[in-house]
């Protein structure tokens, strides 16, 4: 275990560098989905407070990271890259604090997110990737999907929108778009946040009784909490067939918020820090644009 990268995510206690984080929470299909414990924060021995400061500290890392990727963009030699992070999960699994969470640490120039819920009229009407294709990030730009085309296999197998025979085929469908992305200079990194059936409970619990997160109660919700592991046979075999090393599935124990959204933000150091960006270099002399700053000082006057 190495320590983290800056003086205060070093304060925080001992965790892991962003490359190890991702190799503890990159899907194990011998471990399998229901093998991960919900409760756990691999890759990190501190608590909550230590937590919420290592998120801080991992905050300025994100933003500069995302600042690197755009520079990257910008090169003369072509050479563009953008990135998708797909969250997927149960309902109250954390996927919109996560979103939050990322979008306050680069703001809404560099990172934008798009919450996939039911097709619309228009969305429906078109291939499903259509609805996606449209949100693929332009080069230098983060993407974060809250849901995403894994729903066209999840929430239309799970409801029976369509027979097996347009759904099954939908995994290989997906994994080419990505591969298409992946080979255009756009990287695919996929979460799975997993919670146990108690913690979903304790958040379902929190909508009826608490006004301010009624508006978040669904009663679609509970049907579904009702076929738990029916939905978590569904979500094995998405991570089982749609897993490659060219747009991997993490899984993210998520019982503890504050460990799920540092560990997702170091995911994402992890593949920018792997995307070798590089700045470009500047298309001018240094020395003289200094000078000629220099200049440019002593020749202000007054009007
Ligand atoms: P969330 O539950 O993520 O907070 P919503 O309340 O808007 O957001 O719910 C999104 C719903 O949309 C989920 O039930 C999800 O299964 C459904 N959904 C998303 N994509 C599709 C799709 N392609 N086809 C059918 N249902 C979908």
């Amino acid at each position: 275990m190495t320590r983290g990268r800056g003086t205060s995510a070093g304060r925080a206690g001992p965790l892991t560098d962003p490359a190890g984080v991702a190799a503890l929470l990159r899907y194990d299909a011998d471990r399998g989905l229901t093998g991960v414990d919900t409760s756990s924060t691999p890759g990190f021995a501190g608590r909550k407070t230590d937590g919420l400061l290592a998120q801080d500290a991992d905050a300025g890392l994100i933003r500069r990271a995302q600042e690197r990727l755009h520079a990257h963009s910008l090169r003369p030699d072509g050479a563009r890259r953008a990135l998708i992070l797909v969250l997927q999960g149960r309902d109250a699994s954390g996927k919109g604090g996560v979103v939050r969470h990322l979008s306050g640490s680069v703001g809404p120039h560099g990172l934008e997110t798009t919450a996939f819920g039911v097709p619309t009229q228009e969305e429906a009407a078109h291939h499903f990737l259509w609805r996606v294709q449209r949100r693929v990030p332009p080069w230098g730009r983060i993407a974060v999907f809250d849901r995403s085309h894994y729903e066209d296999i999840l929430a239309v197998r799970m409801h029976g929108l369509a027979p097996r025979s347009v759904w099954e085929p939908r995994y290989g469908m997906i994994r080419e778009f990505e591969d298409g992305l992946t080979a255009n200079g756009i990287d695919v990194v996929k979460v799975m946040l997993t919670v146990s059936q108690g913690e979903q409970a304790e958040r379902l619990r929190e909508r009826i009784t608490v006004p301010e997160k009624a508006w978040k109660h669904s009663a679609s919700d509970l049907a579904d909490r009702l076929r738990w592991h029916e939905y978590a046979e569904a979500f094995e075999d998405v991570l089982l067939r749609t897993d490659d090393d060219s747009a991997p599935w993490y899984v993210v124990p998520s019982n503890r918020k504050w460990y799920a959204r540092w560990a997702v933000g170091r995911l994402l150091l992890h593949h920018l820090d792997s995307m070798g960006l590089e700045f470009p270099a500047p298309a001018f002399d240094p020395a003289a644009a200094e000078e000629e700053l220099d200049a440019t000082t002593a020749l202000i006057t007054r009007p």
